[in-house]
């Protein structure tokens, strides 16, 4: 009947644009934590990297890594584990601005931009950071412990994405080095 293509001329495509955005959604975010994943990130990266160079502002990206994350998955299970990711996004979210990009990189690997941000202050963001998720106490049956995380932090020198990625993680790599639970600036 007419009404019957009429209505379908007005809801297929409709439909398929909510099918496509749920798509899109499932590429580009992070099923454990509902955080961007890495190909989300990366096009994060490349987006603020065009702005740095239309506005000529600085920048800095993190690298974070929990440590230690074997011994809690070991000692309390992978499940407790998971949630001790959950817990470290939301944390994020929470403390972070509204114009940053959060993102899981890999297993226990965090990215974090900072737009318009210089080296040193976002290291200090991010040492305020890590301090006040150190204190938190993870439940685990009736069990609670802590769990610290390391970062590496580097400004964006008006290079690629891969560049600012590496110097980032090179200064993770010195704060593991270092013993852990400690931020490392990529100048410093
Ligand atoms: P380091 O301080 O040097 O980073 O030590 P680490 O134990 O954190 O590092 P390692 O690379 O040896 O182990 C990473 C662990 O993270 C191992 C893996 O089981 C765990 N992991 C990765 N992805 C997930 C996940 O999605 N859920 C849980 N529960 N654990 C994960
Ligand atoms: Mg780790
Ligand atoms: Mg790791």
């Amino acid at each position: 009947s007419d009404f019957e293509s009429m209505l379908s001329t007005l809801i297929y495509p409709l439909r398929n644009a909510i099918r496509y955005q749920a798509a899109l959604d499932l590429a580009m975010r992070d099923p454990l934590t509902g955080i961007a994943n890495k190909m989300a990130m990366d096009g994060q990266l490349q987006r603020e990297i065009a702005l740095g160079f239309r506005h000529s502002e600085p920048m800095s990206v993190i690298m974070l890594d929990l440590d230690f994350f074997k011994m809690v998955n070991d000692t309390f299970g992978h499940p407790i584990g998971d949630r001790v990711l959950r817990s470290l996004s939301m944390f994020l979210k929470q403390r972070l601005r509204k114009t940053d990009h959060i993102g899981r990189y890999g297993g226990e690997e965090f990215a974090i931009i900072l737009p318009a941000t210089r080296e040193s202050d976002a290291r200090n963001v991010l040492n305020e950071i890590r301090e006040r998720f150190s204190e938190l106490l993870q439940p685990a049956g009736d069990r609670e412990f802590n769990v610290t995380f390391s970062c590496g932090v580097a400004a964006w020198k008006g290079d690629t994405s891969q560049a600012i990625c590496e110097r980032a993680d090179r200064a993770l790599y010195r704060s593991k080095a270092q013993g852990r639970n400690c931020v490392t600036a990529a100048g410093d």
